[in-house]
């Protein structure tokens, strides 16, 4: 009586062969390349090149443009602008004068009354 040994064959495995490649994905060179994801106002308007430098950027080194950036503060360019007139008109301001004109300014909340304030307009 021959010896049968059923063989059952086991169910291959290596379908999903699953050596892992060595993978090339991490190539991980860091980019040297300053990527400047804001370009300042002046420049956005112009569409030249800006390399993000604050407060003013290379481009604007050379104009009389202020270098502002519209991300800063999430302010509208309208806002900004009167914020820095605001801040112009404060620093033009005597020394002796400031303290009583920022004082009044204490309850304003509307930039255009406190440029007016400063200016010393509007004050009744
Ligand atoms: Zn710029
Ligand atoms: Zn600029």
């Amino acid at each position: 009586m021959p010896n049968y040994v059923p063989i059952t064959p086991k169910p291959a495995q290596d379908s999903h062969d699953a050596a892992s490649a060595p993978s090339e994905a991490v190539e991980n060179n860091k980019r040297r390349r300053i990527s400047v994801s804001v370009a300042c106002n002046a420049c956005r308007r112009k569409k030249t090149r800006c390399d993000g430098k604050r407060p003013v950027c290379s481009a604007c080194e050379h104009t009389p443009n202020s270098c502002t950036y519209r991300d800063d503060s999430g302010l509208s360019e309208e806002s900004q602008s009167l914020l820095q007139e605001i801040f112009r008109t404060l620093n033009a301001l005597p020394d002796d004068q400031i303290l009583e004109r920022v004082r009044s300014l204490k309850r304003e909340v509307d930039p255009l009354a406190i440029l007016a304030r400063l200016r010393g307009e509007g004050v009744t």
